[in-house]
């Protein structure tokens, strides 16, 4: 299969690259180093990212401004398992040929003859761009390879998720031995984060409730973001942190997104796989790292009971020694 991808990257003189709304750093970092690595291997190439730009991810590099171009351009597609979430793609019909490179569980094929490739184990769709470069002529420097770095490490939460493979730690092991990456340079724009956000951090911490079975919400309206001078992406990227608390197995953060004008729900679990209840709420994800978005307010405590349940049932069968979610 990277042989086939590779062969339709070097076929295309035009490559876009896409990937999801509401951009993080696997998304950023797999289709950053693949236009990267293209543009190394083939320079004279006309690439570019498709999507919007975010001062967020500023330490990637510039961002393309580009219009979707439709005529003979071969799309890529990173670290997104639906249409309706590819950010800047508005007819993937117009493009000749489709790529997809995902680790999310299958949702939709994106074109008939689309290629595809999914692996669900992998820890990121940073890891699968990084086996791609390393199995096929295509290049690779120390800019790539830190970017696949950031986008590895962010989605395993350094190796804390179980996502993470003997295989992830070895890929990222020879990355830093044979690219010289400093890690401590690599880590701080990625987990350097404004006093604001630290402090809204503070306040989750304080003002989290958590129900008999240990789901801890918060929901967060968009007058608190504005009174600790952050925005709706602050708490679904501190989220992570949350993790290993004690009798909290579930937790969820509900963010007013005033722009959007629905609520963003970043949901995550240590414990029962929650990827199915989100889907029912308009979202989707991992088995223990899911999104989705809520107009009618009064779906977010339908959700909330919903994940309450899910949890009841994972402790009771655990409690049994029944279990075989992990
Ligand atoms: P987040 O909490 O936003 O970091 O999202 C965690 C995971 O859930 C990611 O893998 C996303 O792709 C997925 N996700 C987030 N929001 C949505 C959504 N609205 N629809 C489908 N999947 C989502």
């Amino acid at each position: 299969m990277f042989n086939d991808i590779y062969n339709l990257i070097k076929k295309y003189q035009k490559i876009r690259i896409a990937r999801h709304i509401g951009a993080d750093p696997d998304a950023v970092g797999s289709t950053m180093s693949l236009k990267n690595s293209i543009l190394l291997t083939f320079p004279d190439k006309d690439v570019k990212l498709l999507g919007t730009g975010s001062n967020r991810f500023s330490y990637f590099g510039k961002f393309d401004k580009c219009e979707e171009i439709e005529d003979n351009t071969l799309l890529i597609v990173c670290d997104t398992p639906d249409i309706k979430r590819i950010d800047g793609v508005l007819d993937i019909n117009k493009f000749s040929d489709v790529i997809k490179i995902d680790h999310h569980p299958f949702i939709e094929k994106f074109k008939n003859d689309s290629l595809e490739y999914i692996d669900v184990m992998s820890s990121s769709a940073s890891e699968i761009v990084l086996k791609l470069i390393n199995e096929t002529p295509l290049l690779m420097d120390e800019e790539i390879a830190s970017e696949i770095f950031w986008g590895i490490i962010s989605d395993t939460n350094r190796f804390m998720f179980n996502n993470s493979s003997p295989e992830t730690f070895h890929l990222v092991g020879d990355l830093i031995k044979k690219y010289h990456l400093n890690i401590n340079k690599l880590y701080e724009p990625l987990y350097l984060r404004p006093l604001e956000e630290i402090r809204l951090e503070g306040y989750i911490a304080c003002n989290m409730e958590i129900t008999e079975n240990g789901v801890g919400y918060i929901k967060i309206t968009d007058k608190m973001l504005e009174e600790f001078k952050t925005d709706a992406a602050a708490p679904g990227n501190m989220i992570g942190n949350f993790n290993y608390i004690d009798k909290v197995y579930v937790w969820i953060f509900v963010t007013e997104d005033v722009k959007n004008e629905n609520y963003r729900i970043s949901i995550r679990s240590r414990g029962p796989i929650i990827n199915k209840v989100a889907e029912k709420y308009h979202g989707g994800g991992h088995n223990y790292a899911s999104g989705a978005r809520i107009t009618d307010v009064s779906e977010i405590d339908l959700l909330i009971k919903e994940l309450d349940e899910v949890l009841e049932k994972y402790l009771k069968k655990e409690k049994d020694g029944e279990n075989n979610e992990n």
